[in-house]
């Protein structure tokens, strides 16, 4: 009998285990079928001054739609990209559709702000990263102070080769931000080491501002931190009054989240623009 269970749940974790290698190899050939198809796109999600409540930069997150399985979350196939490598050619696309986005929104006589694209920690390590950024910024134009760079946490692994490669980045004259901050479980003490702009709070603890006093004390605290540190700092996945009001009252510089405004596609980023000046305009 035991020897008998013993060889099912054998056969199971094996029929698992297939399940799962099967998806990833599927997922893998789905995203370079996806690369050359065109079937990856932008949304822009708006970063906005807490003070002066205007936008201040937008971040571009990825969007992938499947002709078959139909939108597939990043939160899916970003981690897959990045154990296939596959992330290395899907950053590059991303980097340069977003500088040449904006550079099209500056263009087009939107005022300027910032475009921030994510970097994942493979896409980091890759020892032409600046040599991909430097293209991405020269074949579009944009000047290297309206593109930001959020890196986590799990690129620190690597810390001194990560500060040079860090530095690198910043002579180019762009920004460079923590994302997720404080989901990494990693040393404070890169803070010092790092050459870079800004802290963004994970979601995750801006979700629980009322209902947690502890979250609300980390929040807090990240915030006094950073600009002890002479860092700016963003909350993320603010979506009531409530919390905006509390990191307004914290000084918290900037957020972004849904109470302003989701992922938007282009058009609807430039329609944020236009809207106020259509509603002075005479009928
Ligand atoms: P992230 O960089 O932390 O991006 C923020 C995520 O939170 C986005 O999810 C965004 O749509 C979502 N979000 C924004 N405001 C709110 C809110 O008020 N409430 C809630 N619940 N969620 C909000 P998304 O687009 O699904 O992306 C998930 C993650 O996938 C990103 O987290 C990022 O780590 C990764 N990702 C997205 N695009 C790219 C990319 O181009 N390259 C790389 N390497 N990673 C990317
Ligand atoms: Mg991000
Ligand atoms: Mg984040
Ligand atoms: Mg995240």
């Amino acid at each position: 009998r035991v020897k008998e269970e013993g060889k099912n749940s054998f056969q199971f974790f094996k029929q698992e285990m297939n399940d799962s290698v099967s998806r990833k190899s599927r997922l893998a050939t789905g995203l370079r079928k996806g690369l050359e198809q065109g079937e990856f796109f932008l949304q822009y999600q708006p970063q906005i001054d807490i003070k002066t409540e205007r936008i201040i930069g937008v971040e571009a997150l990825i969007r992938w739609e499947h002709p078959e399985w139909g939108i597939v979350s990043p939160a899916d196939f970003i981690p897959v990209a990045e154990e296939t490598g596959i992330i290395v050619q899907l950053g590059e696309y991303v980097l340069h559709t977003a500088c040449r986005q904006n550079k099209a929104w500056q263009d087009a006589g939107l005022p300027p702000f910032r475009v921030a694209v994510n970097i994942s920690a493979r896409q980091f390590s890759q020892s032409n990263l600046a040599a991909t950024v430097s293209q991405a910024l020269d074949q579009s134009g944009l000047d290297p102070k309206y593109l930001e760079l959020e890196l986590t946490e799990s690129i620190i692994q690597g810390a001194s080769s990560a500060v040079t490669a860090m530095k690198e980045l910043k002579s180019m004259g762009l920004h460079l931000s923590i994302d997720d901050f404080g989901t990494g479980y990693s040393s404070l003490s890169y803070l010092k080491l790092f050459p870079i702009d800004t802290l963004k709070i994970d979601q995750y603890f801006t979700r629980n501002i009322q209902a947690d006093t502890k979250d609300a004390a980390l929040v807090d605290t990240i915030i006094r931190m950073a600009h002890n540190l002479e860092l700016n700092v963003i909350a993320e996945g603010v979506e009531t009054d409530e919390q905006l009001a509390f990191l307004r009252q914290r000084h918290c510089d900037q957020a972004q989240g849904y109470y302003f405004n989701k992922p938007l596609l282009p058009a609807d980023i430039e329609r944020l623009y236009r809207l106020p000046v259509d509603a002075e305009a005479p009928v």
